[in-house]
């Protein structure tokens, strides 16, 4: 009996070892299975893409998918779609660290939207210099695009360079100068002077209609030149007291050439007769739809943008 017993413990021993092969095996190949995925995943650089943003993360995405389809079978297009969602799968288990890099990511790369504007206006412009010689921005805000006009009710849309604001001194003819290469679209060779009549009806007409109408600020801006340059940029020189006689619709004019000099025209003091208060007024517009630098800024961003340009 006792050997029998023996025996009996024995097989019954091998055969729970047996019951238990099977299943560690099972557990092994899983494993295994596991391991060998998320180590292609590594090799395809999901993780590193996961944090990023903006055109790197297009060129990463792209690249991603082509790796994925070298990976799988070439071309099949539901392989790509399962190796998408499991990529998913692992972003999501990395968890929360994740996560939270990439907030971070996206706050530090993706500025806001007035922020992007201004950039973009400071990419296009960084080459412009100033239009009078050594001249700075004006520290005068009411000087600045965006400063209330109450005598003509309405809004400055230009950059003021008056004597002892900009660091030198602004006089009846110093010199205006093309802040960049261009096109000469409008130079008002035979601008004659408005009669003080005729302009304090203009500004009377601006008090009843509750702004300025634009061909009064055309007349109120006085002897001008316009340059257009790349990108739809057109800036106006205005209040002149004289330009120089080359300069002609469509001549190409180079950054830094003198254009003409500046005066008052179009001023409240010229319609009197007098030659006080001279400064040039330059407005800059921008894009498609004609914009002037400042519209919709406040003047402390305005300032911002044009200090980074023109100092
Ligand atoms: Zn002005």
């Amino acid at each position: 009996m006792k050997p029998k017993f023996v025996k009996n413990t024995r097989g019954s021993s091998q055969k729970q070892f047996r019951h238990l092969f099977i299943p560690i095996l099972l557990v092994g190949i899983i494993l295994t299975a596991g391991w060998i995925y998320l180590d292609i995943d590594d090799i395809q650089g999901t993780n590193p893409v996961a944090g990023d943003n903006g055109e790197k993360v297009k060129d990463e995405e792209n690249k991603d998918s082509e790796e994925t389809k070298d990976v799988v079978s070439e071309g099949d297009e539901e392989e790509v779609v399962n190796g998408q969602k499991d990529k998913e799968k692992q972003e999501t288990e990395n968890g929360k660290e994740e996560t939270d890099q990439e907030d971070a990511d996206q706050s530090a790369e993706i500025p806001p939207s007035e922020e992007w504007d201004r950039d973009l206006i400071v990419s296009k412009l960084d080459h412009f210099i100033s239009p009078i010689e050594d001249a700075v921005i004006t520290y005068a805000d009411s000087h600045l695009p965006g400063a209330d006009r109450a005598y003509r009710n309405g809004v400055h849309e230009g950059i003021d360079y008056f004597n002892e604001y900009v660091g030198v001194p602004i006089e009846i003819d110093t010199p205006v100068k093309s802040v960049a290469e261009g096109e000469v679209i409008r130079a008002d060779h035979d601008f004659k002077e408005l009669e003080k009549s005729y302009r304090d009806e203009l500004l009377e007409e601006t008090a009843e209609l509750g702004k300025t109408p634009e061909d009064t600020l055309d007349k109120l801006r006085g002897k001008q030149v316009w340059v257009e340059h790349e990108h739809n940029i057109v800036v106006r020189y205005a209040h002149l007291n004289s330009i120089e006689a080359h300069i002609e619709e469509g001549y190409q004019i180079e950054q830094g050439e003198v254009l003409g000099g500046v005066g008052n025209t179009g001023t409240g003091a010229a319609a009197e007769g007098r030659d006080d208060g001279p400064h040039l007024h330059m407005e800059i517009w921008l894009g498609e739809d004609q914009r002037f630098l400042g519209e919709e800024k406040s003047i402390d961003e305005t300032r911002e943008i044009l200090v980074e340009i023109f100092e």
